[in-house]
């Protein structure tokens, strides 16, 4: 095994860029096939079928299977019943090291969120045009670009003969998005392991090691209706809910300050948001009737609260709604009427990270400053993504990179730039040596 040397990354740059014609074609192939997601379904089938066949050039052999034909994958903790898997197969590849080297998963989803209102487009959702050095369509940044990427990264190291000492296992999944993963935790029921993973959403080349958890609410708090005109008379179920928005900002500041140490979330500087923990993010809020003219008598509010990785789940939720219900009880007739908190029935979100002296974070780090010419961050993320099955389920620590931005994804006219997927491409087969070592 050697060490990667200027030389040999020089090697890999040059022929990565010889085959950027290719890289583009191939990533813009992968954006004309729709693969939808729409739970319980999803139209992944012919896109996965378009990537299998591509590992099949490049002389590996892809392993085809439905999340729900995994054996034992039903009872695991991880999987959440209710989708259908009807021609919607992950696709896995291993190309397989010289041996005595690190084994590295490369792991992205290929499905995507649905088009949406197609009158919101300026450009065809599947088009993959490219005007003024990007390219548009849905699943752009989100992320096929992590797919074309890390597929022509091992397909250009092969054809330049230049092998890795560890095995190298690339990882289509299907299901990811809209509260998914299935995919990802049936790679690994399937027996699907190394000695780290990387998942391939767009992170601008940072290194995304962490991510909070969370859990969606909603709190439906009482009133008493009195006619307008005896407005004094009655209770305002939305003053009250008022009050109780309060009280997360009010848990908010509490947990600010206990969180303040937290590597990733608490320092400002290293987070991506300016609030380590998020709990007043009410994004819904109903109450009253407009009809009737009288104290409203209900209001029901949804919002996200959220934690970070290294705490207790259970316990951070239990402590947030004594929280809620110990700034109720301070008004007399929410004391004898209280709010109820519920919790959305979903996926558990925990928070979870790798240490940032990690060594598949030092090999990603080096990889890309090689690529970019400058150190990147190594950052958290505000949101799950198919790291934390690895993270929270399987000894394989997994963190976020790839190149292109995470801005656009979800919205209409998603886009990338051209370079950026020729870029993501350069850093990931370096990664590849920088973690397996040269073969
Ligand atoms: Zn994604």
């Amino acid at each position: 095994m050697q060490d990667l040397d200027d030389a040999l990354r020089a090697r890999v740059t040059a022929a990565v860029d010889a085959r950027r014609d290719e890289i583009l074609g191939f990533f813009r192939d992968l954006v004309r096939i729709p693969s939808e997601t729409h739970p319980p379904g999803g139209d992944e089938g012919p896109c996965q079928r378009f990537v299998a066949e591509r590992l099949r050039t490049i002389g590996l052999e892809p392993d085809l299977f439905e999340p729900w034909s995994v054996p034992g994958i039903e009872t695991h903790p991880g999987w959440w019943p209710g989708y259908d898997y009807t021609d919607r197969p992950n696709v896995v590849a291993r190309w397989a090291g010289t041996g005595g080297g690190r084994s590295l998963i490369l792991n992205g989803h290929i499905d995507v969120v649905p088009a949406g209102d197609r009158s919101l487009w300026t450009h065809d959702p599947y088009g993959a045009e490219e005007v003024g050095g990007r390219i548009y369509g849905r699943g752009t940044a989100d992320q096929k670009i992590g797919i074309a990427a890390m597929i022509m990264a091992v397909a250009i190291l092969r054809e330049a003969g230049i092998r890795a000492a560890g095995d190298v296992i690339l990882e289509s999944v299907v299901n990811e998005e809209l509260g998914g993963y299935n995919g990802t935790l049936a790679c690994c029921v399937r027996g699907y392991a190394a000695d780290a993973a990387v998942v391939t959403e767009a992170s601008d080349l940072n290194v995304a090691a962490a991510a909070k958890g969370g859990q969606v609410y909603t709190l439906t708090v009482p009133g008493l209706a009195f006619h307008h005109a005896m407005w004094e008379r009655g209770v305002s179920a939305l003053d009250n809910a008022i009050r109780l928005k309060e009280a997360l900002v009010s848990w908010e500041r509490l947990r600010a300050e206990e969180t303040r140490a937290d590597h990733y979330f608490g320092d400002r500087a290293r987070a991506l948001h300016p609030r380590a923990v998020h709990a007043d993010t009410v994004w819904h809020l109903e109450a009253g009737d407009r009809e009737i003219m009288a104290n409203p008598t209900s209001a029901r509010m949804s919002f996200w609260v959220d934690h970070l990785p290294g705490e207790d789940r259970e316990a951070m939720l239990a402590r947030f709604e004594a929280h809620v219900l110990a700034v109720a009880a301070e008004d007399p007739w929410m004391r004898d009427h209280p709010p109820v908190l519920e919790r959305a029935i979903m996926r558990p979100f925990s928070g979870v990270s790798v240490p940032p002296d990690a060594p598949i974070v030092r090999s990603l780090r080096a990889a890309a400053a090689a690529t970019l010419g400058r150190e990147v961050e190594v950052v958290g993320l505000e949101g799950a993504t198919d790291a934390m099955i690895f993270n929270l389920y399987t000894e394989v620590p997994a963190v976020v990179f790839c190149g292109g931005s995470f801005a656009t994804a979800h919205a209409p006219d998603e886009w990338v730039e051209a370079e950026d997927v020729v870029r993501s491409t350069r850093a990931l087969a370096l990664a590849i040596l920088e973690f397996c070592g040269v073969g």
